[in-house]
């Protein structure tokens, strides 16, 4: 009788080991799959509902330039997975020099930035120049924007990087001057949040828009329902936000439907440098 339960008890726990190994291996598998498919590939990463990211497990590296210059850390632009207004709770950035208002120029070269590793780059000739340049695009074939609202070089081109959705072009310049409105239109958004800093949406009309992150501080009569056009000044160019990363401004171009409860973050970047390029108009 003995024997009998002692086998008994042996092919049960074999069965247990096999049932726990498929158990485990499926669960494994479901591990490998989730992490072949990180936050993905399209805009809709930032979609309502979606959760689990946070600040601190966004990584960057591509755009540490080559020299001497301290590692940075990934601002938090692109993990903007909260949909809810964020308390306002400004913060300056009173070390940076604010810029005269008037100095909006648009030029007829844009390059990438020279000693940095600038993912999703745009072509660009020999001298790093971005081939092709004119200083607007046609937005979604109707609205004119301005590639570059601001001085500098590209740092970041919009795309995957390192494994997440950069969701719009990165500037930044050792004199960090003032950011302007890309296009003439409504602010919708003139506030801090904690993974964009200090930011702008604009509403220009025809479904497209564009948002301005970790400005300095805001230019006067900045706020949310006012007008802006062309070059009006929207703030310097800043830090907030996007804890060790050097100055920068995060521009994004978004399309769609704003009158979704994600607001902003419901629209769907778009890359600026995929519209035709425009000269002055
Ligand atoms: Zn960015």
């Amino acid at each position: 009788m003995k024997k009998v339960l002692v086998v008994v008890l042996m092919v049960v726990s074999l069965a247990g080991v096999t049932l726990f190994g498929q158990w485990t291996e499926i669960d494994f598998l479901g591990m490998v799959v989730e992490r072949a498919n990180p936050t993905l590939d399209t805009a809709h990463a930032d979609a309502p509902g979606e959760t689990g990211e946070t600040i601190s497990e966004v990584s960057e590296t591509d755009t540490i330039p080559k020299h001497s210059e301290p590692a940075v850390s990934e601002p938090a632009e692109e993990a903007a997975t909260d949909t809810t207004p964020p308390p306002v709770d400004p913060v300056p950035d009173a070390e940076l020099p604010i810029p005269a208002a008037s100095d909006f120029e648009l030029t007829g070269t844009l390059g990438i930035c020279p000693r940095m590793t600038v993912s999703n780059a745009p072509e660009t000739e020999e001298d790093l120049a971005i081939a092709g340049y004119e200083p607007f695009v046609q937005a979604e074939g109707t609205v004119l924007l301005a590639v570059a609202p601001t001085e500098g070089c590209v740092s970041s081109g919009m795309g995957v990087r390192n494994g997440r959705v950069h969701k719009g072009l990165d500037f930044r310049t050792d004199d960090p001057g003032m950011v302007y409105a890309a296009a003439p239109g409504t602010i919708l958004e003139a506030h801090y949040r904690q993974d964009y800093g200090n930011q702008v949406v604009i509403d220009h009309g025809e479904g497209v828009f564009t948002r301005y992150a970790h400005l300095a501080s805001f230019a006067p009569d900045i706020a949310e329902g006012g007008k802006v056009q062309l070059g009006t000044p929207l703030g310097p160019m800043g830090n907030t936000a996007s804890y060790s990363i050097p100055v920068h401004l995060h521009y994004e171009v978004l399309v769609g439907d704003y009158d979704t409860p994600a607001k902003s973050f419901g629209l769907t970047p778009k890359d600026p440098f995929e519209y035709p390029f425009v000269g002055t108009p």
